[in-house]
């Protein structure tokens, strides 16, 4: 199927750049296969050839491939190219289609996923509301609520997630989140945070080192600190015990996010002023960072996550990408599919793009391809997976996405940009086949492995539940009533 051909892509500036990656892309690929052409035949055995596809790597030295083929083994991606050997692979015939890496989610509150539909503004604002049902879940309700929200992602591409997890009032919660996240089949770092978001009391960073000592450091689901600064930023007391967690942290070579909103500005300073930047670390919500402090990000290392969903649901003003292009490793989140209102990458990308070209008054600001590489590669770099995920390049663990544009809502692209299609008319819907590790999680539009009516009747008797015990325990809980879905 010919998505660019040279004539058709010709007409436009997106096209001759289009022809021009093709072009490189085929050296690129050429090359390749000159050097990996005996590993390529040695790895047919238990392999998976992801076949015929319009190839979108995101990788700079690789471009797109029409027609290309993705070999697998082992979980890894050991060739991109065209006609591949790969006889004897299970093969998943990506003819017609676009194959791009996963999307990254690069700040989430998974738990979250059982709240849908409490968030009423007016009636009921998130963080309290929030606050209150979480108090109220036990172990197996953030198990529920975090495993189908990691399935959520997946079946729409998401295959990386960065979890901040800040409702771990004991040990128990915090294994549970841990094995929701290892039964979805996710990439993720789960982010380790406290028993609530007041920062009052401590977190249980013994837990977490204990944790931390059972796993590899190359293991699909790993460990960071899901981390919050004093709420008064003069607190000294309060900031012994955060430092006492940022440590700990530092000594077991752990990621953290912190997370920013409320007081944006003040809190990214005292990052600054404090010397507590450092290359593992993401700030999250630093929604009017401005250049100076962005100049001091980019200097430390440090990395940004910004959601445009969430952002805009609660109000912190509107997510205008342009802002913060001066952050060298940035990427994109859902921060929590309730609150988002969906686990939707596509959605978030299409929100990006037009508060971007309405904000600026520009239908030519925003770049669908630069807005591509947020959500795959710059996003997997800004969370430390960089070396695994984000790129679809030999070496990489395999973590890709199908997208099928044989659906009303792709109809009647005849050649062009994919990524201006994929970022303004592309949705979770449309992505047939999702791959992490090498496994294949959806396949012909259908998770993989996973009962779900089963687990969406377990979900919502947990959500049933969840209000009736917060609202049991907080007579002022009535922003949580209402008729049960
Ligand atoms: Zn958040």
């Amino acid at each position: 199927m010919p998505f660019a051909t040279p004539d058709a892509a010709s007409a436009d500036r997106a096209g001759s750049m289009l022809v021009a990656r093709l072009r490189g892309a085929a050296l690129a690929a050429a090359a390749w296969l000159a050097i990996a052409g005996p590993s390529v035949a040695a790895a047919a055995e238990g392999a998976l050839l992801v076949r015929g596809g319009y190839v979108m790597t995101m990788d700079p030295a690789l471009g797109d491939l029409d027609g290309g083929d993705v070999l697998i083994r082992d979980g890894r991606i050991v060739a991109v190219g065209r006609d591949l050997d790969a006889s004897g692979a299970q093969v998943l015939d990506a003819a017609g289609r676009f194959v791009l890496p996963g999307f990254v989610d690069t700040h989430s509150h998974l738990y979250v996923t059982t709240m849908r539909g409490q968030f009423r503004n007016a009636q009921g604002e998130f963080f309290p509301v929030s606050s209150r049902l979480a108090a109220a879940m036990t172990p197996e309700d953030v198990g529920v609520a975090m495993r189908l929200g990691a399935l959520e992602l997946l079946d729409g591409g998401i295959t990386a997630t960065a979890d901040f997890f800040d409702n771990v009032p004991g040990p128990a919660h915090g294994e549970a989140g841990l094995a929701a996240l290892e039964a979805s089949g996710i990439r993720a770092t789960l982010y380790y945070g406290g028993p609530d978001k007041t920062t009052r009391h401590p977190i249980d960073v013994d837990h977490l080192a204990r944790l931390a000592r059972g796993r590899d450091p190359g293991d699909r689901v790993r460990l960071g600190l899901a981390w919050r600064l004093p709420r008064d930023l003069s607190d000294e007391e309060n900031w012994a015990m955060r430092r006492r967690e940022y440590e700990a942290a530092r000594a077991l070579g752990l990621p953290v996010q912190v997370h920013v909103s409320g007081q944006p500005g003040p809190m990214f300073d005292a990052l600054i002023e404090r010397g507590l930047l450092f290359q593992g670390m993401t700030v999250v919500h630093a929604t009017d960072a401005g250049a100076a402090r962005l100049r001091a990000l980019d200097a430390a290392g440090a990395s940004l996550s910004l959601t445009p969903l969430s952002e805009h649901r609660v109000g912190y003003g509107l997510a205008r990408l342009d802002a913060f292009a001066a952050a060298t490793r940035q990427g994109l989140g859902i921060d929590g599919n309730a609150l988002a209102g969906r686990g939707d990458m596509f959605a978030t990308l299409r929100l990006a793009a037009l508060t971007w070209s309405g904000g600026a008054r520009d239908e030519t600001a925003p770049d669908p391809r630069a807005l591509l590489e947020l959500a795959t590669r710059r996003g997997a770099d800004a969370i430390g997976l960089g070396d695994e995920t984000g790129r679809l390049a030999p070496g990489r663990r395999a973590d890709l996405q199908v997208i099928d544009p044989d659906a009303l809502s792709l109809s009647g692209f005849g050649g062009g940009d994919p990524a201006a299609l994929i970022v303004y008319s592309a949705g979770p819907a449309n992505v047939s086949d999702v791959v992490v590790d090498g496994r294949v999680l959806k396949r012909d539009g259908r998770l993989t492995g996973v009962d779900l009516p089963a687990l969406l009747a377990e979900a919502r008797r947990s959500a049933v539940a969840l209000r009736e015990r917060a609202a049991a325990g907080a007579p002022d809980a009535s922003s949580t009533s209402g008729t049960a879905p």
